[in-house]
């Protein structure tokens, strides 16, 4: 079977197909750089780390962008409190985000872009929905009229035609018990940050934030966008309704959410206070890949309770992955071949494919492996693993680590050295030249897992320390 995937807009799972050839133009919400983010909120990333390598197995192309979200109303009071600019604050939350991304093996999207960097693109997006009659204006700000748009509600499948006309909600947050007509650009306050754009001086609300920068990179019509459920409502829906009238095309073909990560059954969040960073499981001592094991053992449309038994035993199957690694690439097996074990792998590999290819089905792929090592570790306690079954076996193992990632052990202190870096470089300057974007692309991967930044210039790649 074909690559499927939940659709929460269609509420179907459907057959996957990019609009153009092999191209998948897709457009995650990033973190909000308020704080560092925790578990959770990289809980939503390490799902669209897992989309995004399967994608690429299954073929295709990415063109991938993430917003970092950086002027907000929690943003504001924040940074007023410490007495920083807006760029001061968000600096240190950025660079936090591409740390802890790093250290979880992320794969960098193709464009990652700031909130502030497209105010203007934002100002112009505000006054084409206002040629299109979605907009008014009260008190200098500017709102849109929800009931403009009869399609309102179609992604979180609620009906909204009876909420009055006219009544207004300033904040960025609300839920569906509030939903009214929201704000798309508030008139300048004082005390907070201001841009003088067409409309008048002030600020973008968040949601015009995504749409805004969506369109201008991936077109009217993408082909996937992801984040956490409570995104669903109010921002995705905001996001449909402040595109499609401007384009009259459907905004996105697949929407694909996550879900959240919980703590004693209460959902991870920094509001309640009840979560990890990174950074503190880390100084716990647990390591990044174990984090990651465990976000990722559980199918991204599962709700995933947190505890530390859990990280303990994700780190236990980490334990038992490489160890039989090991005993592959250091175990003296008989000469020849052994047939079923052969097959055993051709089977191992499809039940693989065809968990991922299911929604990205991760606890069945996972089940896929596990099964495998459990069957030729036999195999090998009994003398019938033979020496030419263990480039197949290497392959299998290789395959599943593309995805999920954990085998390699992160760097302790100090890392790579510079020639080290350098190597890798060499070696992924070669695998492209030869094609292998994949291998290219895992070398990327592993620089960036190192804290090596990674740049392509006309004149070669630069790299640089984080
Ligand atoms: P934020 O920084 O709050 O904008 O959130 C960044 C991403 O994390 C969004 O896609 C959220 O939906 C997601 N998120 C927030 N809390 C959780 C959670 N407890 N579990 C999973 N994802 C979450
Ligand atoms: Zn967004």
């Amino acid at each position: 079977m074909a690559l499927r995937f939940y659709n929460t807009l269609t509420q179907q799972v459907e057959l996957f197909t990019p609009l153009s050839g092999n191209l998948v133009r897709m457009y995650t919400c990033g973190p909000t750089v308020y704080n560092y983010v925790h578990i959770g909120n990289l809980r939503t990333f390490t799902f669209q780390d897992v989309l995004r390598r399967w994608l690429r197995a299954r073929g295709y192309t990415l063109d991938h962008v993430m917003n970092i979200t950086d002027v907000e109303d929690k943003i504001i009071r924040n940074a007023a409190a410490e007495h920083k600019t807006l760029a001061e604050y968000t600096e240190v939350y950025t660079q936090g985000f591409f740390e802890d991304a790093a250290a979880l093996r992320l794969e960098r999207p193709e464009r990652v872009v700031k909130a502030t960097e497209h105010i203007d693109d934002m100002a112009a997006a505000i006054q084409k929905l206002t040629e299109h009659g979605c907009t008014y204006v009260s008190e200098g700000s500017v709102y849109y009229r929800i009931s403009s748009f009869p399609s309102y509600g179609k992604l979180s499948h609620n009906d909204f035609s009876g909420i009055r006309a006219g009544a207004r909600v300033d904040v960025d947050e609300y839920d569906k018990a509030d939903a009214r007509d929201f704000v798309l650009w508030k008139a300048h306050k004082e005390g907070e940050p201001a841009w003088n754009t067409a409309l008048g001086p002030g600020r973008p609300g968040w949601h015009i934030e995504c749409s805004a920068m969506a369109m201008k990179y991936l077109g009217e019509t993408l082909d996937i966008h992801t984040g956490g459920v409570d995104l669903t409502f109010p921002h995705h829906e905001n996001e449909i309704a402040q595109a499609e009238p401007i384009t009259g095309k459907p905004f996105v073909r697949y929407w694909l959410h996550a879900e959240h990560l919980s703590v004693d059954g209460q959902k991870m969040s920094k509001s309640l206070g009840n979560f990890y960073t990174l950074r503190d499981l880390t100084a716990m001592g647990y390591q990044p890949e174990a984090v990651r094991y465990l976000l990722e053992s559980v199918p991204y449309r599962k709700k995933l309770n947190f505890t530390m038994d859990g990280l303990k035993a994700a780190a236990t199957s980490i334990d038992r992955l490489r160890n039989y690694k090991l005993r592959l690439e250091t175990g003296k097996f008989p000469p020849g071949a052994n047939e079923t074990l052969a097959e055993r792998t051709a089977r191992a590999t499809a039940a693989f494919d065809e968990a991922l290819d299911d929604d990205l089905n991760t606890a069945e792929a996972l089940a896929a492996v596990f099964e495998y090592l459990r069957d030729t570790n036999t195999a090998m306690d009994a003398g019938e693993f033979l020496a030419g079954n263990a480039a197949g076996a290497r392959e299998f193992l290789a395959r599943f680590d593309s995805i999920f990632d954990v085998l390699n052990p992160s760097a302790k202190s100090g890392g790579l050295s510079d020639a080290e870096v350098d190597a890798l470089i060499a070696e992924r300057n070669a695998a492209k030249k030869a094609r292998n974007f994949e291998r290219a692309d895992q070398v990327r991967a592993e620089l960036g897992a190192r804290g090596i930044i990674l740049e392509d210039t006309k004149e070669g790649s630069r790299w640089k320390r984080q």
